[in-house]
């Protein structure tokens, strides 16, 4: 079969199921999923997994892996949930989408998904990023197998904590991904039939220090204090900062001490880091362990924790070949692909960072204004994107046929 037999196959399939993606796509906007509320992003999760399992999906509700043993709130965030399409451990093609918004509970209520096909528009909380995009990854998905036209299996991963930088699943999807041929990422499509082909990483720090409180007139001699510590230690942090190779370096918050008369016995800051490069990133980050390793004010003790946590999405060749591929296929669905470049990072950079797979992301319905009230998707698209997922997972898998 060639590749225009394929797409009648995928037509034929995904044609009549429009009117269940909107119904499906209503149901999740309505759905609050913010990234702090484990209980909601799971009942998703569950929804999603349960949609799968009835078209024949092995899946499962993975449990926390690689927690570190200083960052104990992340064991109360939602669950990462998979799905795979054959029992083996080989993952495939990996199918990558987020469940968690930015929006707190409530906001479904307030706005809830809205729809106007005639004038193309649709909005509610999460409705581009990316509810649309996991309905793209389940319909695409579910078309492949009942086609039963994929050379390799087929693993799909829902995370429960992208917009916090993926800190629990990022661990799962170095697990069940590695080895991967080719990754799909739904992250939402650029309106005009924009995909991103490099975005930048992010790391968040947290760093605390702990000083010697003592009374700031009579004792002062007694005391070490955490504040002048971290004082000196913002400002050397923020000589990493260099805008001009977009590298960014910021403490956005800062807190410490017990009064004004007393020496502080503690302070503490969290950091944000975006850099265009893994290598770029862990020197960033080694930097500022050193700098939480020099001590300034004696006494004081400082510790750090975090790190890395969505890596750079960076041009690879075998890359930029998905997206010729990508590319390819797009025009047989009308679509004029083209590449962008993002300043901010998803999940698709750890994946081809970290894991070395050719990822392509922002495969998802068009949309934009995500993290606002403005957010919208093109109804127009999600059909189409979700067709263009699935022929070019397929022409993918056969490119990059590894095993
Ligand atoms: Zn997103």
């Amino acid at each position: 079969m060639n590749i225009e037999d394929y797409k009648k196959r995928i037509d034929a399939l995904l044609d009549p199921c429009e009117d269940e993606m909107f119904a499906l796509l209503e149901d999740f906007v309505n759905m609050d999923t913010f990234s702090f509320d484990a209980d909601d992003v799971n009942k998703l999760g569950q929804k999603i997994t349960n949609w799968l399992k009835d078209a024949h999906f092995y899946t499962s509700q993975l449990s926390k892996v690689g927690i570190p043993e200083n960052e104990t709130w992340l064991h109360g965030l939602g669950d990462v949930f998979m799905a795979k399409s054959h029992k083996t451990s080989e993952p495939g093609i990996g199918f990558i989408a987020h469940m968690d918004t930015v929006f707190p509970r409530g906001t479904a209520k307030a706005r809830p998904f809205y729809l106007d096909k005639v004038n193309d528009i649709a909005t509610g909380p999460g409705v581009a990023d990316m509810k649309a995009g996991i309905i793209a990854n389940m319909f695409a998905a579910r078309a492949l197998k009942q086609a039963n036209i994929m050379p390799c299996p087929m693993t799909l991963m829902f995370s429960p904590d992208e917009e916090l930088g993926s800190p629990t699943a990022s661990k799962q999807l170095a697990i069940h991904l590695k080895g991967a041929r080719a990754i799909m990422c739904a992250e939402p499509g650029g309106v005009g039939g924009f995909v991103t082909l490099s975005r930048k990483g992010s790391g968040h720090i947290h760093l605390q220090v702990q000083g010697v409180s003592a009374h700031a007139g009579r004792n002062y001699s007694d005391g070490s204090s955490a504040i002048i510590e971290l004082a000196h230690k913002t400002l050397m942090i923020n000589e990493l900062l260099d805008l001009s190779k977009s590298k960014t370096v910021n403490t956005g918050l800062i807190s410490g001490g017990t009064s004004a008369n007393s020496i502080s016995p503690w302070a503490e800051s969290r950091i944000h880091l975006t850099y265009q490069t893994l290598a770029e990133g862990k020197e960033l980050v080694r930097k500022i362990q050193e700098i939480t390793d020099q001590v300034f004010v004696k006494g004081t003790v400082s510790s750090m924790s975090g790190g890395l946590r969505l890596y750079p999405l960076e041009r690879t060749e075998n890359g930029d070949k998905l997206f010729d591929i990508a590319h390819e296929v797009a025009a047989r669905l009308g679509i004029e692909l083209k590449g962008q470049h993002y300043e901010s990072a998803a999940e698709s950079g750890f994946c081809s960072s970290d894991l070395g797979i050719p990822t392509l992301c922002c495969m998802g319905p068009e949309g934009d204004h995500i993290h606002t009230s403005k957010e919208f998707m093109l109804p127009s698209t999600l059909l189409q994107r979700t067709k263009f997922i699935a022929l070019t997972a397929l022409q993918s898998a056969m490119y990059f046929n590894k095993k």
